[in-house]
């Protein structure tokens, strides 16, 4: 039950998938009868075409529902069916050509625009070449060749820019909702799914993240003595500030607010402390408002044995507040789950004040 649930919900988000799973079985159930005829038949040739054509269909959708990429199996198709269309074509004349309409709508669908417009053409230069050879085993006349030629270049020519649009609207929108518009680092709802992914990857590999949470000093005050729009721009110079200062593969948030969130993988808990160490002195000697310098306090911690994501967050929050109680601008890192991990290091101080980071 909910298998088929599962099923349900890839084909609602995953609108390729759909286009290709639901294509797969048009044509799973449309040819395979005619390969089974055809080969009774003996029309050995033609059935043999079906049938590849009937096995590249079903290989190619079990890939796309197993790996999730439908770019392959998508590009794989679109080379078959043209194969396909331009055979029917040179066998059946017109009756045949119909179909290349229905091949046009396929290719733009499932492969990015400029590749299927490629795709299109050389299959429509390639029927017409064969055609322009072979006088009546395609066209009836040269008028025919052309009305066909001007009407699928008009077809591609309006699937082409919808495609183009969908696809960059359908980009934007990704973006729109996974990133914060002030700083234009991700949001929320982007944190969420990657903490989530980074907990996924730790119980898997045993991929060591850490948090850092990130929280702007007196940054009330700052917005009082200065205005909101100075505030603003403060905020986007601490972005800018962090992603110098720390690693390409780090990830920053904003949580909302002043608060931020940096994710860093592949790092020890010594590793963690040298980067919030690292943060914070980058932000205090950099980040100015109007009146003077802003500051920032950090909590953090590993994931390692946290159960789940809130339970990491929480850690690192409690350190928050831990660097705020202690008189802001300064770390705090949990000394948790260290000793299991790096049983050489001694038990280190866990607040650092100002002077000493
Ligand atoms: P603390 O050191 O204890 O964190 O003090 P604080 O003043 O930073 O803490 P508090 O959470 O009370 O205040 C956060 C302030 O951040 C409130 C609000 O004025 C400001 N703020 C939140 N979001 C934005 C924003 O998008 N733009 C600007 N300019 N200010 C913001
Ligand atoms: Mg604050
Ligand atoms: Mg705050």
């Amino acid at each position: 039950m909910s298998h088929m649930h599962n099923i349900w919900m890839r084909l609602k988000d995953d609108f390729q998938l759909s286009i290709i799973t639901l294509v797969g079985l048009c044509s799973l159930i449309g040819i395979t009868p005619y390969t089974v005829y055809r080969l009774l038949e003996g029309n050995m040739l033609v059935g043999l075409v079906d049938a590849f054509i009937v096995c590249s269909t079903a290989l190619a959708v079990l890939y796309a529902w197993k790996t999730g990429n439908t770019l392959r199996p998508g590009q794989f198709l679109a080379v078959v069916y043209s194969m396909g269309t331009f055979l029917v074509a040179t066998k059946l004349g017109v009756n045949g050509l119909f179909w290349f309409y229905t091949l046009i709508l396929f290719n733009f669908f499932v492969v990015p625009p400029l590749q299927s417009a490629v795709a299109t053409f050389c299959s429509l230069l390639a029927i017409c070449a064969y055609g322009y050879l072979n006088p009546e085993a395609v066209f009836e006349s040269h008028y025919q060749m052309t009305s066909f030629i001007v009407t699928c270049l008009i077809a591609s020519f309006f699937a082409f820019v919808f495609a183009y649009r969908g696809r960059r609207q359908r980009l934007q929108l990704v973006e729109l909702a996974t990133l914060d518009p002030l700083t234009l680092v991700g949001n929320r709802r982007a944190m969420d799914s990657e903490l989530e992914i980074a907990l996924g990857e730790h119980q898997r590999y045993g991929t060591r993240f850490g948090i850092l949470v990130l929280d702007l000093d007196l940054f009330k005050d700052v917005n009082d003595c200065h205005g909101h729009k100075a505030g603003d721009r403060i905020l986007i110079d601490f972005t800018g500030i962090i992603k110098q200062s720390c690693r390409q593969s780090d990830r920053l948030f904003r949580m909302g607010g002043e608060e931020f969130v940096l994710l860093l993988p592949k790092l020890s808990r010594s590793g963690l402390e040298k980067a919030a160490r690292h943060v914070r002195t980058s932000v205090a000697e950099q980040l100015k408002s109007p009146g003077g310098p802003v500051t920032v306090s950090i909590g953090g911690c590993m994931l390692d044995q946290h159960p789940s994501v809130d339970a990491w967050m929480h850690e690192a929050d409690i350190c928050l507040y831990q660097a705020k109680e202690g008189g802001r601008n300064q770390y705090v890192i949990s000394p948790q789950h260290e000793l299991a991990h790096e049983p050489q290091q001694c038990p280190e101080p866990i607040a650092v004040a100002p002077g000493q980071g």
